[in-house]
């Protein structure tokens, strides 16, 4: 290769992707749908999926066996044009998913902080290394177009997933929700239903698979959770006095459900008061919530280097930290 070409294929996808964006009257749609709090997660996973086919279709209209050298999407191109155009994607689904989470939570009375996914940057790579692998651009671009509206559904399946599971971990019950979309397959339409977060909980599940162009929505809202801890996380905190108390509720509510149902995690609790919080995490966590307006005594998660901490927040810089876990094997953000 004598001159570079990635730069200038990069800017012109970019550009072709904000045309398509802007003239996309079902994303303007969700996105008002999304401002005024009446969006669902299937709102979001519409949104995505209109993201994805923008970004593939900008792909197919710049990138062809006549614009790569040998026809063929080498690493070193496909690296540059396919992750910083993925992980845009990403910012904007995940950005919105957090939103949607946020009003979830706040209808159903949960004081609870949307968890946001991270970046997955091993489905970015397998792209890429797909991509780049294949000796000519049209054994693959049909399936590679695919992939990239399959990736960005994805990112919403796993907002659904981390915020159920950090629900269930708190005691409520959260509800999944398929449903199928119209025209889909036989193995979609046998998935379709309504399940326990926890029935489906493992790795690989089938209602959080999707084949490729499947266009089936899972999807998560707290209020369809039971409300075993509600009344303790959604009054008006009065003073300090209460503030002191209704932690104190929380923690015994917690405490207690967790005695009742969920054994596994009587650990946790029983470790809750003696969890010490250092003065790096807390700085972290100031950092990170420092333009956020947070109502006292809403509980919340934050993975910070190779810990996941679940703590409770009090006020700016003052939180209780009840959980603390090392996350392996996980994604992490670059
Ligand atoms: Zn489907």
């Amino acid at each position: 290769m004598n001159n570079d070409i990635a730069p200038e294929l990069l800017e012109k996808i970019e550009k072709q992707f904000d045309e398509n964006i802007a003239k996309n009257e079902k994303i303007k749609k969700i996105l008002e749908k999304i401002e005024n709090k009446k969006a669902t997660y299937q709102d979001v996973q519409e949104y995505a999926g209109e993201l994805g086919k923008c970004l593939s279709n900008s792909f197919k209209l710049i990138v062809s066996e006549d614009t790569l050298p040998d026809g063929k999407f080498y690493y070193n191109i496909a690296q540059r044009l396919i992750e910083p155009t993925v992980k845009k994607n990403y910012e904007s689904i995940s950005k919105q998913c957090e939103i949607v989470q946020t009003n979830l939570n706040k209808n159903a009375n949960i004081g609870i902080k949307a968890v946001v996914p991270k970046y997955n940057s091993e489905r970015t790579d397998s792209i890429i290394n797909y991509v780049s692998t294949r000796d000519k651009y049209s054994d693959c671009e049909k399936s590679f177009l695919d992939v990239l509206e399959h990736n960005a559904r994805l990112i919403v399946d796993d907002s659904v997933k981390e915020n159920a599971q950090f629900h269930d971990s708190v005691g409520l019950n959260p509800k999944i929700v398929r449903i199928a979309s119209s025209g889909c397959c036989k193995w979609c339409s046998s998935l379709a239903g309504t399940y326990n977060y926890r029935d489906v909980s493992n790795t690989g599940n089938d209602v959080f698979r999707r084949h490729a162009n499947c266009h089936c929505s899972v999807i998560y809202d707290p209020i369809n959770g039971s409300r075993k801890v509600q009344n303790v996380w959604d009054k008006k905190i009065e003073n300090k006095d209460e503030l002191k108390k209704r932690i104190e509720r929380i923690n015994q509510s917690l405490i207690n459900d967790n005695k009742k149902n969920y054994k596994l995690n009587l650990q946790m609790f029983a470790k809750y008061k003696s969890l010490r919080l250092d003065a790096h995490t807390r700085s972290e966590l100031n950092t990170w919530l420092k333009h956020d307006e947070i109502e006292s005594g809403t509980l919340m998660l934050k993975d910070i280097g190779d810990y996941r901490y679940y703590f409770v927040y009090n006020d700016f810089d003052n939180y209780t930290l009840y959980k603390k876990v090392k996350i392996r094997g996980r994604n992490r953000s670059k």
